[in-house]
């Protein structure tokens, strides 16, 4: 039976829990522990997957094609584990659940209830994690904050499973804030003791406190913290900000959060390394030789958290090439009306994202056109792909309203098209092709060049393909299909010839990309503006942060299908 962390979060939301429970698995796996991550989410969807990312961030795939919360991108990125469908759990599935068995006559005409029924189920879940596999440590990051009504169910399983497993083999660590008062010149704990004393309401004493701060907290606020909420003064860890998210496990471990974890749990103390991590993650991503602008086109734009995935391997692709990246968020409906791309203007590769819905995609069109014909480095992905495609057939096939039957079900030249066995799903929800799927690679093509091998495996999350009657046509015109499914039936990736980099894909290699090993095509892809810079004299010397707009969720966006 492993041991069992379960990692909550209070005052506000937002402060980092997942970054936090996944620095916390990176640490313990550098000591030659088996962790592995579970997220507990109390709304009541049964995944993401229909969910507007204005309202929820990017919807994170798995290998086995779940449709998951966007931390589980963060346990992927910070640690070795593969994750998969029961790495993540709603309160919509726990109830389906539960009401399924109800239906079915399995509780024997009892009355079915959320304590025992509900908690009952959502312990079994955290049990599936490490049914047949080995782990030393699992982690539990309970989703919301704490006083939630919505998140009481999950955290009253937590303390069941604590009384049942024992104080040795579980440990609840609760992520706090300590505001800074300006006007006053101080930290705060009020809010921490407040937090803490809701949680220890409801049955939950946290032995360790996560305290998310702007300023350092010394010691004698670290005791009094200690003090009123019931922890040991080592039990208080500071979480200052950090520049990099990937500086946060060396952080904690800087305050000794493993030394806790590990006398608490009675887990035999070995310091683990977090030097290779150091030196060519952290230090690449914090003091790059070199900078580079990318432009992002999308309609998600706003919202840091829509393209979270493809925003991080970017910045992968960039650690790979000792380049810090500089991303230009561009909304695609804007360049629409522009007269002009001056918003693309001086940036050395250009990516479109993937994507729902017909907002957008002319000004997508426009980008895609732009990097054609002024041979800047391209990189396609999913509906970024679909849009090249559609972008090739209209202005250089010359199939004028070509366009992808999703958004023009009349359309002349249905260039992206729906495939036979998709003509019939009604149900949005888990229908699309998802997950892991094999792609065969032609050699001499610039996919190659990325992967150095003949055939790989990407995950996938969309409905519409390529639409096989028009191969000749695009190949004719120096379209390349460098992959394809290993049936031959379905187009994986295209590319331009006679363009120094113009690659598209048809799934999400965002979803594969780790700091300290790029995804082979963002490399490239960074290797490739970096060459384009050099040789239009367009390097940049400052890095500008990328600006972050509030996120407003635009009216028309409302009542707006995601799926
Ligand atoms: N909307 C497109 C499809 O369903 C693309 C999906 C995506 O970009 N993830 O095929």
């Amino acid at each position: 039976m492993p041991k069992h962390i379960f990692v909550t979060g209070g005052v506000v939301s937002s402060l980092g829990k997942g970054i936090a429970s996944a620095s916390i698995a990176k640490i313990l796996e550098a000591k030659g522990l088996k962790v592995a991550i579970q997220k507990l989410d109390p709304y009541l969807n049964v995944d993401p997957g229909t969910m507007n990312p204005f309202q929820h961030g990017e919807v994170y795939v798995t290998d086995d094609g779940a449709e998951t919360d966007l931390d589980l991108g963060h346990y992927e990125r910070f640690t070795h584990s593969t994750l998969g469908r029961e790495n993540n759990v709603t309160s919509g599935q726990i109830y389906y659940s539960v009401i399924t068995k109800e239906r079915r006559g399995d509780y024997l005409g009892g009355t079915v209830q959320v304590v025992p029924h509900i908690t009952n189920e959502i312990k079994e879940r955290i049990r599936d994690v490490s049914r047949n596999k080995r782990y030393d440590v699992v982690i539990c990051e309970v989703g919301g904050t704490a006083g939630d009504i919505e998140s009481l169910p999950f955290l009253e399983a937590a303390r069941q499973f604590r009384h049942e497993v024992g104080r040795e083999n579980s440990l609840f660590i609760h992520l706090t804030l300590v505001p800074y008062i300006k006007a006053a010149g101080e930290l705060k704990t009020k809010p921490t003791q407040h937090s803490v004393g809701t949680l220890r309401e409801i049955g939950i004493q946290p032995d360790i406190l996560i305290c998310r701060t702007e300023k350092k907290i010394d010691q004698a606020m670290k005791d009094k913290i200690a003090l009123f909420c019931n922890v040991e003064p080592e039990a208080v860890i500071e979480a200052r900000d950090v520049a990099s998210i990937y500086e946060c496990p060396l952080a904690f471990k800087e305050e000794g959060i493993d030394k806790v974890i590990c006398q608490k749990l009675k887990i035999e103390y070995k310091a683990g390394s977090l030097h290779e991590w150091k030196k060519n993650v952290v230090d690449k991503a914090l003091h790059p030789r070199h900078l580079v602008k990318i432009a992002v086109v999308g309609k998600y734009i706003e919202l840091q958290d829509a393209y979270k995935s493809i925003y991080e391997s970017l910045k992968h692709g960039g650690i790979a090439n000792d380049t810090g990246v500089v991303i230009k968020r561009i909304n695609s409906e804007k360049l629409e009306t522009a007269r002009s791309l001056e918003q693309l203007k001086g940036v050395s590769g250009i990516l479109v994202p993937g994507g729902f819905g017909s907002r957008g995609i002319e000004g997508k069109l426009k980008a895609i056109q732009f990097a054609r014909e002024k041979k800047i480095p391209f990189f396609g992905i999913c509906l970024g792909m679909q849009c090249a495609a559609i972008e090739f057939a209209r202005n250089v096939l010359d199939m004028k309203g070509a366009h992808s039957t999703e958004f023009n079900k009349k359309t002349p030249f249905p260039v992206i098209s729906l495939l036979e066995e998709q003509q019939n799903v009604k149900d949005l929800g888990g229908t699309m092709r998802l997950g892991a799927y094999p792609c065969q690679i032609k050699k001499d093509t610039l996919a190659h060049k990325a992967y150095k091998v003949d055939e790989i495996s990407e995950r996938h999350r969309h409905r519409y393909e390529f639409n096989n009657e028009y191969r000749e046509k695009f190949q004719k015109a120096g379209m390349r299909l460098s992959g394809v499914s290993p049936s031959g039936k379905l187009i994986e990736m295209i590319e331009l010839e006679g363009h120094p980099w113009f690659l598209a894909v048809q799934f999400h290699p965002e979803f594969k990309s780790k700091p300290d090993r790029s995804h082979p095509i963002f490399r490239e892809f960074i290797r490739s503006a970096l060459a384009f810079q050099e040789e239009h004299g367009l390097k940049i010397s400052t890095p500008v942060e990328p600006e972050i707009a509030k996120a407003e969720v635009p009216m028309k966006e409302k009542g707006e299908v995601h799926a």
